[in-house]
């Protein structure tokens, strides 16, 4: 099968979604761009049944091939590579700390200086539109803009990168300051880190990790 490396490696990574605990079940997503489109999960099929031969190819027009339908939100999956050429993948979670904050509409600050994974000074939630919808598709391309993650207002987390190990790890990471945030807020409102520090860390972490 064509690509049949990379519909593994979708396949691994949507199960190493529900290992790390940061989804439940068939919701949630993972695709990886090819030539002229992407692999994607299909929509509503639990990860441990989850064969490649379910991966389905999504054309940047929209034409889907396959034996399943692509997940319902292939849209913002297309619509991030389209306007993302640093995107290798896309991971789709309904992670559970950082849907709490989703559905308090409540975007991440910088409360610790890991935010800057993400890409800048916060983690912007962007509002609440239909599942698999072009409308939720626009709302998250402007949530992400300057960024490789975002919350999705009363729904989940959406996090990008050059490939699926480095979307997942985002992901987490996303998941992990959700709930720092979380905990933090319990206690009382942690101060914020200003825009300069933010804009130093960020440029760090372009040259951070083992080289
Ligand atoms: P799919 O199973 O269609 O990918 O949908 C899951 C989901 O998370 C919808 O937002
Ligand atoms: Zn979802």
């Amino acid at each position: 099968m064509i690509d049949s490396p990379l519909r593994e490696r979708i396949v691994a990574t949507a199960r190493r979604m529900n290992a790390l605990g940061i989804n439940q079940g068939a919701s949630g997503n993972v695709s990886a761009r090819v030539e002229g489109g992407f692999l994607v999960t299909p929509s509503g099929l639990p990860y441990e049944s989850l064969q490649p031969a379910d991966i389905v190819h999504v054309g940047m027009d929209g034409h889907a091939t396959g034996h399943r339908e692509p997940s319902s939100e292939w849209r913002f999956h297309r619509d991030i590579y389209a306007t993302r050429p640093e995107a290798g993948a896309v991971v789709h979670t309904h992670s559970a700390f950082a849907t709490t904050l989703a559905c308090l509409d409540r975007s991440i600050p910088a409360f610790h200086y890991e935010v800057a994974f993400a890409g800048g000074s916060d983690i912007r939630c962007a509002p609440y539109r239909s599942f698999g919808t072009q409308e939720l598709s626009d709302a998250a391309i402007a949530a992400l803009e300057g960024r490789r993650a975002c919350l999705l207002a009363h729904h989940g987390v959406i996090a990008f990168g050059q490939d699926l190990d480095d979307a997942l790890r985002l992901a987490d990471k996303v998941e992990a300051m959700a709930r720092l945030y979380w905990q933090a807020i319990q206690v009382g409102e942690p101060a914020i880190l200003d825009d300069g520090e933010m804009a130093r860390i960020v440029e760090r972490f372009r040259h951070y990790g083992p080289r």
